[in-house]
């Protein structure tokens, strides 16, 4: 019998989904394991041909690894398609009109945590690959599913659960050719500054690190302070580093994104002059300075967002210091932003990298893989669509994976063309149920015509 795509049923699968809390911790110890078997047991009891004909296994702490084996027949190498099962804390309870965990579905949407976030990514790969197997299909290349368990924490103070899926596949000796994750897709031009729409197909994303900048002192009684104390440091740390920004600058992928969206900008003059961006750079760096969501595009960013003195207002500190988080853009690293950070405060104040992971490599969309991605937009949305090869300014699971495929891309199978949003790490987080079901239509256009 045809497991035929059902936007209903494909909601109800989904609200299923939401009702297990896989909330992931910063110190992995704290996790609570429960859902996240709970929910690999719900995937395999709600796709009874999968868990048949496919095998599974489980790779790290909860990570659930699908391989379908195709015919090989196709020289094309594996799709490794990706998404997280785990989940950001719901927040304020009393601000959700649905319980976070219900999995209410009502006016058209499923509600809740993990709605959109990541699960509805999951849904629609498996729903897909439901359905293809019920019509007998097998692909000519292999499949890889991945769902992780620990992206919203970047791992957390462990192992990421993506670069353990990675570890695992590339030491079995395979490559894939596209790995798909969440952070790009189809979306309306306006949340780019551009007219129309746009197929935005992710690259590579920044680096990440959190530094704390810190000053020791021998503290000691408030009615008697002495001239530089601790948090004078810290203060003149944060002066530096105000006044030090790092230059801007071009590299290859932003180069390559501007001047895709350049022709469709809605500010034409802006527009104009990010067509060229070398040839305008003067022109353009005041205004690269005075609009922030275009200059952290242009440089590694530097903020302060955490600070502390003592514990109480009568006593000097024995230690303040500023958490600093940084952005790296690509062709800076760790070190070199620590190093960097180093010339500029205040001697005697330490520099101490925390968490952080270095820029990723960033590829293109001149292949195969990526071509099918926009051709399928084009046939389900119409051809006025501007394909654009995107750069990730915040993080997803998809750095880990750059050993895996040259193609590493972000880019998820969903256009709500209701414009309405999905409100991920909100409360009120949803999926639409039209939007859904197009996804799973898309997924199973793009693994029929994969390789062909
Ligand atoms: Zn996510």
């Amino acid at each position: 019998m045809i497991y035929e795509i059902i936007p209903q049923r494909c909601a109800e699968h989904l609200s299923g989904a939401v009702k297990f809390a896989t909330l992931s911790k910063d110190h992995e110890a704290d996790t609570d394991w429960t859902p996240f078997f709970g929910l690999h047991d719900y995937i395999l009891k709600t796709y009874p041909l999968i868990a048949e004909k496919l095998e599974h296994e489980v790779v790290g702490k909860a990570g659930l690894l699908f391989h379908w084996k195709g015919t090989g027949k196709s020289k094309a190498l594996p799709v490794f398609m990706m998404a997280h099962m785990d989940v950001v804390p719901e927040g304020d309870w009393s601000k959700w009109n649905y319980p976070p965990y219900e999995g209410v579905i009502a006016d058209g949407h499923v509600w809740g945590r993990g709605a959109s976030d990541c699960k509805a990514q999951m849904i629609a790969q498996l729903e897909a690959v439901e359905h293809l197997l019920s019509t007998g299909y097998q692909p000519d290349y292999d499949v890889y599913m991945a769902y992780c368990y620990n992206e919203e924490v970047a791992g957390g103070d462990s192992l990421s659960s993506a670069q353990a899926m990675a570890d695992h596949l590339i030491a079995k000796g395979v490559k894939c050719g596209i790995t798909l994750d969440e952070g790009g897709g189809m979306r309306a031009g306006s949340s780019m500054d551009a007219e129309g729409r746009i197929c935005a197909i992710s690259v590579g994303e920044k680096g990440y690190v959190d530094f704390e900048i810190y000053r020791l002192d021998e503290g000691g009684h408030s009615s008697t302070p002495h001239h530089g104390g601790a948090l004078d440091y810290v203060a003149e740390a944060i002066l530096a580093i105000r006044d030090h920004q790092y230059p801007y600058r071009l590299t290859p992928a932003v180069k390559a994104r501007f001047e895709a969206i350049a022709p469709v900008m809605k500010d034409k003059e802006l527009g104009r002059l990010l067509s060229d961006i070398e040839g305008n750079w003067d022109e353009l760096l005041p205004i690269i300075d005075k609009n922030p969501k275009l200059a952290a595009y242009f440089h590694t960013t530097l903020v302060p967002t955490m600070a502390q003195g003592s514990q109480q207002g009568n006593i000097l500190p024995e230690k303040a210091y500023v958490g600093v988080n940084s952005r790296l853009l690509q062709g800076d690293t760790v070190e070199s932003v620590t190093e960097y950070l180093k010339s500029i405060v205040p001697e005697g104040m330490e520099v101490v990298p925390h968490k952080g992971h270095n820029p990723t490599p960033c590829g293109n969309v001149d292949n195969d893989a990526a071509q099918l991605l926009y051709s399928l937009c084009k046939e389900r949305y119409g051809e006025d669509i501007t394909l654009v090869p995107d750069v990730v300014l915040g993080g997803t699971d998809s750095k880990f994976l750059y050993g895996l495929s040259d193609n590493v891309y972000r880019f998820g199978p969903f256009f709500n063309q209701k414009g309405e949003s999905s409100r991920a790490h909100q409360v009120n987080e949803n999926t639409d149920i039209e939007t859904l079901a197009g996804g799973v239509e898309f997924m199973v256009e793009f693994i029929k015509r994969y390789g062909k």
